[in-house]
């Protein structure tokens, strides 16, 4: 159950209040909010004066929850919103990882000309082996910084650990979080710390449910401002690298109220189907495309098969206007 507090209560009532539920406390910037286990079902006798709204539930999604807001969050990315009212698709796009100045610089003026406002690059690669190439790290972060500064980028890049949690909110506006970080609670309180949004992948082995509660460690630690990310789950088929899952994605925009950004680059694996996998999640009115774009995709250092050549995107990007038209979505 999720409840507000009367403006006028006082902490001392709040705080018993809280304890009386055993829940999480946070303030919104408008009311105390007050998360009790889903278990509970009507408040404690004895509070009715503090208590301004009250909402059962009915399991562990809460604040993320349509039963608590039934409009998708609005999220600012840069000058850029995204849920709420706006219709908008944001499109995310770069390199899987920043690799060079040269590399990153040569997106950043791709991007630029594409009418992109969100350019991604990891710098923490969470790569499944130990001998490959593991990202710039900081270094990485500081050219993502300088293309922020020199091109008025959104910047979009993943944490790997909760130690390096603040660089990347220092040099990033978007905290990503990658499906195999998901179920990091180091991570996941970080990213509870700050303000900036933060896009929380699907882990490939994840139930909806299991990925909607990671978003509530996010929420219930006072940021509001969380986005959820399908790019596949791993099913019993190897022809391609996972599966997208938009049966899931019908699931997440019927019971959450988190914007939804899609990543068909991860599912997929492969460049070849990028394009009209990406028309079919625009098809769904999501919230947001996030696709991996190289300059060089033969000599990219991670995730080399799936990244697009530039004249892809530049296609892709004249396909999926037509069905974001049809959807009446407002490709951004
Ligand atoms: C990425 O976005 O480059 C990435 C590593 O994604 P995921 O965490 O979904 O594998
Ligand atoms: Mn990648």
């Amino acid at each position: 159950m999720i409840i507000h507090t009367k403006p006028n209560a006082s902490t001392t009532d709040v705080n018993r209040l809280a304890k009386a539920t055993k829940s999480i406390l946070f303030h919104n910037g408008e009311h105390n909010v007050l998360v009790t286990p889903s278990k509970m079902q009507s408040p404690p006798d004895g509070f009715s004066e503090i208590i301004d709204q009250a909402w059962p539930m009915t399991s562990d999604l809460q604040l993320g929850s349509k039963s608590y807001k039934d409009q998708t969050r609005e999220i600012k990315l840069g000058d850029i919103s995204i849920g709420g009212n706006t219709k908008n698709t944001i499109v995310i796009a770069g390199p899987c990882s920043v690799e060079s100045e040269s590399q990153i610089r040569e997106s950043a003026v791709f991007m630029q000309k594409m009418g992109i406002t969100a350019l991604r690059g990891g710098c923490y690669k969470p790569r499944t082996s130990p001998y490959s190439f593991q990202g710039m790290g900081l270094d990485g972060l500081k050219l993502l910084s300088k293309m922020r500064e020199e091109f008025g980028f959104t910047i979009v890049s993943e944490v790997r650990d909760a130690t390096h949690v603040h660089h990347v909110i220092e040099h990033a506006d978007v905290i990503q979080v990658g499906a195999k970080s998901m179920y990091d609670h180091g991570i996941l309180r970080a990213c509870a710390k700050t303000q900036k949004p933060v896009l929380i992948k699907r882990g490939f082995g994840t139930t909806l449910q299991e990925f909607a509660q990671a978003a509530e460690f996010v929420l219930s630690g006072g940021n509001p401002n969380v986005m959820l990310c399908e790019r596949g789950i791993r099913t019993f088929e190897t022809k391609t690298r996972f599966t997208l899952d938009l049966c899931g994605v019908a699931w997440l925009k019927e019971n959450t109220n988190l914007p939804i950004i899609l990543d068909p680059s991860h599912a997929l694996g492969y460049r070849y189907g990028i394009s009209d996998l990406s028309k079919a999640c625009v098809a769904m009115g999501i919230d947001g495309l996030l696709v991996e774009v190289h300059p060089n995709p033969a000599e990219a250092k991670s995730d080399a098969a799936q990244q697009l050549y530039h004249e892809q995107f530049s296609k892709l990007l004249n396909d999926i206007r037509p069905v974001a038209d049809a959807v009446c979505r407002k490709i951004v």
